[in-house]
């Protein structure tokens, strides 16, 4: 091929694709006219490309408009289910499969037992066993399948080629090909949070710039400037489980006291009261003193925690993960106090509560797929 016949199928590449990400980023489907008049295309390019993606399954009509008179126009919008992704969480509870079609809405999920796993190798093969089982369950297509992200609530380097430290998982400097090399797809792995952030991020009608804080047996957290992770010079910005907020306060499973996931992860509830989630929160609507003594202390640190982050970042919070799920009646009250600590506002309104509370992880690496395949058309 020569260069000039590359530079026109290029150009010709991204006429399409426009014409494929408007449909996609739009609520609603459209008629030939409107992309042709919204992306100032003619309308026999428009016709041409909507053609081929047509063909190739991955546009598809969706109803007319009502007539004016004449012949109705037809609606387009994308074939959401022309591929998927899936998104695997490893967490000490276990592993969790989420399938996601392009629209990022979940087309199956299947969760695994705790894990008893004395050799990190086991996972992989455990995960590869596992996969192809959920595969087979729910009889999803592998050809339409794009790759296969996993979480983990991990620091990983940034070649993304070691984990170097896990501590609810209990591992420290292991090689990520010991949990892939067993999985035949293309696959991506990522921090939990990270994940779960970006899925936050992707859902949100702004998309602007927003700090994410995520709220599991662990604390982690993600910044998402302008749409773009940021992850730090090492790989660890948004590791707010870590900021100190209490002086040679109660230990924290990295090793030093004080740290914000010492007070608010859902491990601490559950561990000082021997209990589990559910069973806390209907207990605190129920207002059993012990329950809401905790529960104070607990939101009595998420606002500092909140504020911090404000004070650092100055962008919207969003709180997410396990606790998020039963958050709703006490956001109020956590405005409240994180207003109390703010030098600059007099609410808390910054503070926002997840969209997707306990697939955010799952949707959000397996998100890394779609957007993937959504440029490449
Ligand atoms: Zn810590």
């Amino acid at each position: 091929m020569t260069n000039l016949e590359a530079t026109i199928t290029e150009r010709r590449r991204q006429t399409r694709n426009s014409i494929y990400q408007y449909l996609f980023y739009s609520d609603t489907s459209h008629s030939k006219l409107e992309i042709a008049s919204d992306l100032s295309l003619s309308l026999p390019t428009v016709h041409q490309n909507l053609t081929e993606l047509i063909e190739a399954g991955l546009i598809r009509r969706d109803g007319t408009y009502q007539s004016t008179g004449g012949r109705r126009a037809m609606r387009l919008t994308i074939a959401e289910y022309a591929r998927f992704a899936v998104g695997v969480s490893v967490t000490d509870n276990g592993l969790r499969f989420v399938a996601a079609n392009l629209r990022m809405q979940e087309i199956a999920c299947k969760k695994t037992e705790r894990l008893a796993i004395s050799e990190i190798d086991d996972v992989g093969r455990l995960l590869a066993n596992e996969l192809e089982s959920f595969l087979d369950e729910f009889g999803l297509n592998r050809s339409s399948l794009l790759g296969v992200g996993i979480t983990l609530p991990a620091v990983i380097d940034p070649d993304n080629e070691n984990i170097r430290l896990a501590p609810t998982l209990h591992l420290k400097d292991i090689s990520l090909k010991k949990i892939i090399q067993y999985i035949n797809y293309p696959v991506y792995v990522s921090n939990d949070a990270t994940s779960a952030g970006y899925a936050e991020w992707f859902s949100s009608p702004e998309q602007s710039s927003m700090a994410y804080l995520f709220l599991e047996s662990g604390v982690g957290g993600a910044v998402l400037l302008k749409g773009a992770p940021y992850f730090g010079v090492n790989q660890r910005s948004g590791e707010f489980g870590h900021m100190c907020v209490e002086p040679n306060g109660r230990p924290c499973k990295c090793g030093k006291y004080g740290c914000l996931e010492a007070y608010i992860s859902s491990a601490r509830i559950s561990d000082d009261l021997g209990i589990s989630i559910e069973e806390f929160f209907k207990g605190l609507q129920n207002k059993k003193p012990e329950y809401e003594a905790l529960w104070q202390d607990v939101l009595k640190h998420l606002a500092i925690g909140v504020n911090n982050i404000r004070m650092a970042l100055d962008c919207d919070v969003v709180i997410g993960g396990l606790i998020a799920m039963y958050m709703e009646p006490y956001m109020p009250e956590l405005r409240r106090l994180a207003a109390q600590l703010n030098t600059f506002e007099t609410n808390g309104d910054y503070l926002k509560l997840c969209h997707y509370s306990r697939s955010a992880a799952t949707l959000g690496v397996a998100l890394h797929f779609i957007r993937e395949f959504i440029e490449s058309i």
